[in-house]
């Protein structure tokens, strides 16, 4: 009986101290946003099949000056019940543009993209598309060097107006990616109805693929139905050599993983360009 109410006072207190933290991390959060360097972009690169960079998917980081460097596992969940969901991805979206807007005009990668992420409360706003072509003519970045990427579940609430809005979104050229692929419900649905240029293959296809005979169908599958939509197939979370190898045999044409790079700094990614010569 004892040991019965001191478990339960174990959980009481440990509830109370995720309220707690919840309510410093979202006090740290509106600060955050309102400083410069805290929360920033991270970038990963995409690579082609010879495994030369096409450009990068920006990735938030929040570097917290007690906590240290968060995830947005850690956060983005917090900023969307918070209400701070759109002033954070405003933040992401017009630093990763500027970003890339200096990397091209510093290097010879006019070709190259950069992706964002985009949340569902961001896409719905009504002023979101002159949102999107204010960032790009403030930071002078073309629009075909943008990419957004959506999932099943930033469209499922109202996949209309969703449409209407991605579709105000390409007419300036910018480009919509589906990503996490497979993962959702009903992604055969929203394969057939929304406007995108690009499908991501979520990494659980990736690790199946070599693991399984179902794996690899699932895998040949995708790709073989994107290619039909004329849709081109990035394919993430690439930790091994060989899945590499595989999914270039089933003529998947991007990648993104470790094996290639982690995300990192935007300063990392300036130090690499600059040793490639690409200027
Ligand atoms: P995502 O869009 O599916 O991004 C891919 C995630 O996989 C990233 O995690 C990336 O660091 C990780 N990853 C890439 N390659 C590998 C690999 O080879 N192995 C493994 N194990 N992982 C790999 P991250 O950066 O923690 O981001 C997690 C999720 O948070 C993202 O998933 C995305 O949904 C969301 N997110 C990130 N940045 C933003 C943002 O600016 N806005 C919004 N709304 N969501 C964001
Ligand atoms: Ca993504
Ligand atoms: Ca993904
Ligand atoms: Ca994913």
């Amino acid at each position: 009986k004892r040991k019965g109410k001191n478990s339960f006072s174990i959980f009481d207190n440990a509830m109370q101290q995720s309220l707690l933290d919840e309510h410093t991390l979202t006090a740290d959060l509106n600060i955050a946003l309102g400083r410069t360097h805290e929360i920033e972009p991270w970038f990963q690169p995409k690579v082609d099949q010879l495994g030369r960079f096409t450009g990068f998917e920006a990735l938030v980081r929040w570097n917290h000056p007690e906590r240290g460097l968060m995830n947005p596992g850690d956060f983005i969940d917090l900023a969307e019940r918070k209400n701070l969901i759109i002033p954070l991805s405003d933040h992401v979206l017009r630093h990763a543009c500027q970003q890339m807007s200096d990397w091209r005009r510093q290097f010879d990668i006019d070709s190259w993209t950069v992706s964002v992420n985009i949340s569902q409360s961001q896409l719905a706003m009504r002023d979101f598309p002159e949102k999107v072509e204010k960032v790009l003519a403030a930071t002078g970045l073309p629009a075909r060097a943008l990419l957004l990427e959506i999932t099943e579940t930033v469209v499922a609430e109202n996949i209309y107006h969703s449409i209407r809005q991605m579709e105000l979104i390409r007419a300036l050229g910018v480009q919509f990616s589906l990503d996490d692929f497979g993962t959702g419900y009903s992604s055969l649905s929203y394969l057939r109805q929304l406007p995108i240029d690009e499908l991501k293959i979520d990494k659980t296809f990736v690790d199946s693929l070599l693991h399984d005979e179902e794996g690899y169908a699932i895998v040949r599958a995708i790709l073989s139905l994107a290619h039909s939509l004329k849709l081109s197939v990035v394919a993430e979370g690439i930790e091994e050599q060989p899945q590499w190898q595989e999914l270039k045999t089933l003529g998947c044409e991007g990648f993104q993983g470790y094996l290639f790079s982690r995300p990192c700094p935007a300063s990392q990614i300036t130090e690499e360009l600059g040793k490639q010569g690409l200027t």
